[in-house]
């Protein structure tokens, strides 16, 4: 497929990825799948009490890695579960689990046939993954999981501060310009 149309499948928006109409979002989530805080935590209260008790009967998910729950009530059908690294130094293999974790969320979606995902800056938060460095392997990963699967057909990175969006924004700029 070609670069353009690819890159027409990838959609930003600033705000809160919980209010989404999506088949699916992702969430930041932590290796034992415990609520958490940032993004995690928004996402099991607006999900509701039945999300914790789901995440417990998963055995946890490792760094890298992604499971699925139902989206319970948000709007969204389902959560992908995935789990970014913690960020040490760049030492202790960061780039590629973050890579990886994008990677299994995309398969998810593929088997759940959720043809429209939404992403959050995953291990940007808490975990400290330089924004920048995370929004180029999420750009790259994405691109090119689209570029040879047909679902997801949309993607959606949904940045919660300006800061990230611009980021994300940066990129598409240079991307569609280079096209
Ligand atoms: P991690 O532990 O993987 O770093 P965090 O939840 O701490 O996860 O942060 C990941 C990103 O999610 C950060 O950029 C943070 O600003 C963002 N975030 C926090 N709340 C939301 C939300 N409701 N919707 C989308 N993104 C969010």
């Amino acid at each position: 497929m070609k670069l353009d149309e690819t890159l027409h499948r990838i959609e930003l928006i600033q705000g809160d990825i919980t209010r989404l109409k999506v088949d699916a979002i992702v969430n930041a989530a932590n290796a034992r799948l415990i609520k958490g805080g940032g993004v995690d935590g928004a996402i099991h209260r607006a999900a509701g009490p039945q999300l914790a008790e789901a995440c417990a009967k998963l055995n946890g998910c490792p760094t890298g890695h992604a499971k699925v729950t139902p989206g319970f009530n948000l709007k969204a059908k389902w959560i992908i579960h995935a789990v970014g690294p913690v960020w040490k130094g760049g030492v202790a293999n960061e780039k590629s689990l973050l890579a990886s974790c994008y990677h299994q969320a995309l398969l998810r979606t593929k088997e759940l046939e959720a043809k429209t995902v939404a992403f959050p800056a995953i291990s940007t938060g808490a975990y400290g993954f330089p924004s920048d460095l995370a929004a180029k392997i999420a750009w790259k990963t994405v691109l090119s999981f689209l570029s040879s699967n047909v679902i997801p057909n949309k993607v959606i990175f949904c940045l919660f501060d300006s800061k990230s969006y611009d980021i994300y924004a940066s990129i598409q700029k240079e991307l569609l310009k280079g096209n």
